[in-house]
């Protein structure tokens, strides 16, 4: 058994969670393995170990998790993008449409600059519209967004193809 095939069986799909109708993927399983958890962790780190990244970001919250990890490895800085409302220095934000209603995301105005090269993490790609606030934001301030790395695309929501028609490449570890 490879070690993607691996990782797959430990994303849990839960069904009518948070509400009825929708699969939810949950990757707790898979950070509760150790061995999984560090299976995981490598991909992230042999596929932009000689990336010369100046920081990760990592979206709001799960994004963190794998984010902070990548970024403490490869020796780099961590960037958090948050939801509204979290982040208690100067601000940027970012809202996008949401099926029901919207949503904002922030970033902290010297998270990054003019050209630092970033990688941007998250659990998931569903519609893609968290990605590619996540990447405005870090456009904003002037970095370039070298990839978008995820552990799970939804590829029947489409958000994938939008943020690679915006010009990101996405990286999914389970396809
Ligand atoms: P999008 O903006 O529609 O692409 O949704 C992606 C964001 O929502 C990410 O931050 C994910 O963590 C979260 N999300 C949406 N659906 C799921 C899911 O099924 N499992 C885990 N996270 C999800």
């Amino acid at each position: 058994i490879d070690s993607k095939e691996y990782i797959k069986q430990h994303v849990r799909t839960v069904p009518d969670w948070p509400q009825a109708g929708i699969q939810f993927r949950d990757i707790t399983p898979l950070l509760q393995d150790p061995k999984v958890f560090r299976a995981l962790i490598d991909i992230f780190l042999a596929r932009y170990a000689n990336a010369n990244l100046n920081y990760v970001a990592g979206l709001d919250a799960r994004g963190f998790i794998l984010g902070s990890v990548i970024a403490y490895e490869l020796n780099l800085g961590f960037v958090p993008i948050r939801k509204k409302g979290k982040l208690p220095f100067h601000t940027i934000s970012e809202e996008y449409d949401l099926e029901y209603g919207s949503a904002t995301v922030e970033v902290h105005t010297d998270a990054c600059k003019q050209g630092d090269r970033v990688l941007l993490v998250d659990d998931l790609i569903a519609t893609g519209g968290t990605m590619l606030a996540g990447k405005k934001l870090l456009e904003r301030l002037g970095a370039e967004v070298i990839e978008a790395a995820v552990i799970v695309d939804l590829p029947e929501l489409g958000g994938s193809k939008l943020i690679e028609q915006s010009g990101l490449k996405v990286f999914t570890v389970c396809d």
